[in-house]
């Protein structure tokens, strides 16, 4: 007899609601969850597709001692002895975690309570890092927290949607789905602002194809040009708004970075739509200049009073199931927990809160310079959970040879055999999508549950309740006596008061009582209303603040005089440890295509299916040749899922450099300087 059981998809952060229905051991019937209010029923491809992947084939089901397995009292044990000693020799700093968008939001808790709280560093970053921590940065900048100020129930509303560095109708389906049923009941008109001409930009109004990192230059263009017309919102600029002295007065009307004519349409369509929302995504944050991208977004909607009502605003869409719920119980390096700070006073609540004998000092590393100082030898115990960040990572050669140099090396994760567990001292089996049992949030700030579909196969065991019994080796465990996950939620959701006591948004306290049963059965409800900034930003004296930024200048090397893109397909998810497992799903791309201006192929001698290959200053990679003029000339794109045990080459993330932006420390994914050769 089947079970139907209300989850929630494990990819993307639209979030959407699923109705699974087991039908067998490990097999699941997969519908849309007509009920949800994030997608009412619709799914895409990867979502509808989970089924396939809910076997237990290339599992890791048991602990592993390099390859032998052991039992979980061994493998922890040890795990605990090794950063014991690690912290006794070199100090707390000299251990870290590397978490993931995949986790629950009960298992970052734990895991940032007992990195912060108890270890004393604040070394735990996540690949959140590579997805929206640009986003975060503007959020913190312009309103003094990290807040979304829209909900999906705006895209209904809006008359205009901007989407900024966003390939929605691969990346975000859902989401695009509600565009296109937007645009076919109401006439919203749809602008998309990419380099590339993506499958969205085919459908859209116009298509202002931007250069990489052009996104500043136009955003302050259009900012001027509002200006200029007369439609800035003075009052609101007077009452709700701190403006840097000169800033909006002194922006002349300067190149936009785009043809005359294509910024006039642009300009047209947002002068004559106030109700405006722009939905960024990756391609905005995973930039050098991201978090000024972010804030150049969020000044045009604040000077233009396009924000906190319906069918406006700026609307960060992010990548991961768990979009938002890192984000905040505070698994990035430089938040301390649920939005706070690392002032003193703030570090002392979060103290007295957990009962925390060793609170963290200040913020840590950065993914990108954690990954350095594994490399270098300063952080010499890793623990890596649901994450490869042996392919993710940009350079993604010179992290698989910091995670090769590390002293310990912990993976806990689902897959046996990934290029990250392939490195690591002691593996341990963490449950899986259709195994796990908590909460997540997604783009919109809904909570919502994720429920188990099946039991815990061999000794796989919940990501919280591995690190409960870690802390307990360590000798904390009277704060990680969680009674199950409810536990966790609700001292989460208590400690949200100290985010409220700090003038912060993010209020969960409402949550803190539920029963297990109730927690069981809570429905997706979203914190901070539809507009939490209506009444106010979260900066002192309540006033957003418009940023000043300018283009960031770009640099060209002779030697690597192209520019690499990278970015998703539609059918695959990060590292294809999850959806390379369905057939149907590898039937959209087969293999990793370099994507090649018609022009710059001819100069180079590429052909249309031929090998190249490309070179970074970072390292080389081959790919097999699609020649395209949805490509600006001199710009290349791949994919990022490929590793170099899946394609002859094909491996994208061994060619982007390890910068980054300086305010958030997310990496530059889109614009690194390469050539291209034929082979
Ligand atoms: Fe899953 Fe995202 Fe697709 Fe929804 S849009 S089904 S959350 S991958």
């Amino acid at each position: 007899m089947a079970r139907a059981i209300r989850t929630t998809c494990a990819y993307c952060g639209v979030g959407c609601g699923i109705r699974a229905e087991v039908t067998g051991e490990r097999t699941v019937r997969i519908a849309g969850d007509p009920e949800h209010p994030a997608n009412f029923g619709k799914l895409c491809s990867k979502g509808t597709h989970l089924g396939e992947t809910v076997g237990l084939e290339g599992r890791l089901l048991h602990p592993m001692i390099g390859k032998a397995h052991a039992g979980w009292d061994e493998a922890l044990d040890l795990a605990a002895a090794r950063m014991r000693a690690t912290i006794a020799e070199h100090g707390p700093d000299s251990v870290a975690f590397y978490v993931s968008g995949q986790l629950l939001t009960e298992d970052y808790y734990v895991a940032n309570k007992l990195m912060k709280g108890f270890i004393g560093s604040a070394n735990i970053d996540t690949n959140s890092r590579l997805c929206m921590a640009s986003a975060v940065a503007a959020h913190n900048r312009a309103f003094g927290e990290d807040l979304v100020p829209c909900t999906y129930d705006d895209l209904d509303e809006a008359d205009l949607i901007l989407l900024v560095g966003s390939n929605t109708a691969w990346c975000h389906p859902v989401v695009w789905q509600r565009i296109e049923a937007a645009r076919a009941a109401r006439g919203t008109k749809l602008v998309v602002i990419d380099p590339r001409r993506t499958e969205t930009a085919e459908q859209a109004d116009l298509h202002v194809a931007v250069a990489p990192d052009g996104d500043v230059a136009l955003f302050n263009a259009l900012l001027a040009e509002m200006r200029d017309r007369g439609l800035l919102d003075t009052a609101f600029l007077a009452n709700r708004c701190e403006v840097p002295e000169g800033f909006v007065d002194g922006l002349a009307a300067r190149d936009p970075g785009v043809p005359h004519a294509t910024f006039a349409a642009l300009a047209d369509l947002v002068a004559a739509h106030p109700r405006m929302v722009t939905l960024f995504s990756q391609g905005a944050n995973q930039s050098r200049s991201g978090t000024d991208k972010g804030n150049a977004i969020i000044n045009l909607h604040l000077a233009t009073g396009r924000i906190n009502r319906a069918g406006a605003g700026p609307f960060s869409i992010t990548g991961q199931p768990n979009a938002m719920g890192g984000r905040e119980v505070g698994g990035l390096a430089n938040t301390l927990a649920c939005h706070l700070g690392f002032s003193g006073e703030e570090r002392a609540d979060a103290a007295m809160f957990w009962n925390a004998p060793n609170i963290c000092a200040g913020p840590g590393l950065k993914a990108v310079d954690l990954f350095r100082a594994v490399h270098d030898g300063r952080v010499k115990f890793l623990w890596v959970m649901a994450t490869n960040p042996a392919v993710s990572m940009p350079d993604a050669g010179f992290v698989r040879e910091a995670l090769a140099r590390c002293e310990t090396l912990v993976v806990s994760d689902v897959m046996a055999d990934t290029d990250t567990a392939r490195l690591a001292h002691i593996r341990l089996p963490a449950l899986a999508w259709g195994e796990k049992d908590g909460t997540v949030t997604n783009s919109e700030r809904r909570v919502s549950r994720q429920r188990a579909l099946f039991p815990a196969p061999g000794e796989a065991r919940a990501d919280w309740a591995i690190l409960c019994d870690f802390a307990r080796r360590m000798g904390w465990g009277r704060a990680f006596d969680f009674a199950g996950n409810a536990a966790v939620f609700r001292e989460y959701a208590a400690m949200t008061a100290l985010a409220v006591r700090h003038g912060r948004k993010l209020d969960l306290t409402d949550q803190a009582s539920l029963s297990d049963a109730e927690f069981d059965a809570l429905e997706p409800f979203i914190w901070g209303g539809a507009h939490p900034l209506a009444k106010g930003a979260s900066h002192a004296g309540g006033k957003a603040r418009l940023i000043a930024v300018h283009p960031a200048p770009i640099a060209h090397d002779p030697a690597y005089p192209l520019r690499l893109n990278t970015g998703r397909y539609r059918d695959q998810w990060h590292t294809m440890t999850r959806t390379g497992l369905s057939p149907t799903l590898s039937q959209h791309r087969r293999e990793p295509l370099l994507e090649v201006h018609p022009a710059d192929a001819a100069r180079e001698g590429l052909a249309d299916g031929g090998l190249a290959r490309v070179t970074t200053a970072a390292g080389e990679s081959l790919f097999r040749v699609a020649i395209s003029d949805g490509q600006r000339p001199g710009d290349l794109f791949v994919p990022m899922h490929w590793t170099d045990e899946m394609a002859s080459g094909g491996r994208a993330n061994r060619l982007p450099l390890q910068e980054t932006d300086p305010l958030s420390g997310q990496p530059g994914f889109k614009d690194t300087p390469a050539r291209v050769e034929a082979v």
